[in-house]
């Protein structure tokens, strides 16, 4: 939680071993995969995907982190993270959010926007 709040970022359960492995060398992978599993459930830390098969923690909104959208790069893995939203984009999200719960009885409480695709960078000269 200290190494996630620290850094304000987004990391895999190898890099977080990493960090947290230096500071303390006992701690191995399974505890650390654990430990972040359980931080999950408890809604302290979110579990983010980008589509790359790799699952990436942050602190959640509902510990100290804030709400925000991600535009995740595929080529180089870079993340924006933005909470200037659109009015447009808030505006669908809760439209999107009433008529699922409507359609599906189901409450929803929170959602995790990411939107894939290259960064400036990553795209070919003719994509700029
Ligand atoms: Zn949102
Ligand atoms: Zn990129
Ligand atoms: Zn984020």
């Amino acid at each position: 939680m200290e190494f996630l709040q620290r850094t304000g970022g987004h990391f895999s359960v190898e890099e977080i071993y990493r960090n947290v492995h230096k500071a303390f060398p006992s701690i191995g992978l399974t505890t650390v995969y654990r430990t972040l599993e359980v931080l999950v459930e408890m809604g302290l830390v979110s579990r983010l995907d980008f589509g790359d098969g790799k699952s990436r923690y942050e602190l959640s909104s509902g510990s100290g982190g804030t709400h925000h959208h991600h535009l995740c790069c595929t080529g180089c893995g870079r993340i924006v993270d933005y909470q200037e939203f659109l009015e447009e984009e808030k505006k669908v999200i809760k439209n999107i959010e009433e008529a699922l719960s409507r359609k599906h009885n189901f409450q929803i409480n929170e959602h995790q926007i990411q939107f894939l695709g290259l960064c400036y960078d990553c795209r070919p000269k003719e994509a700029k």
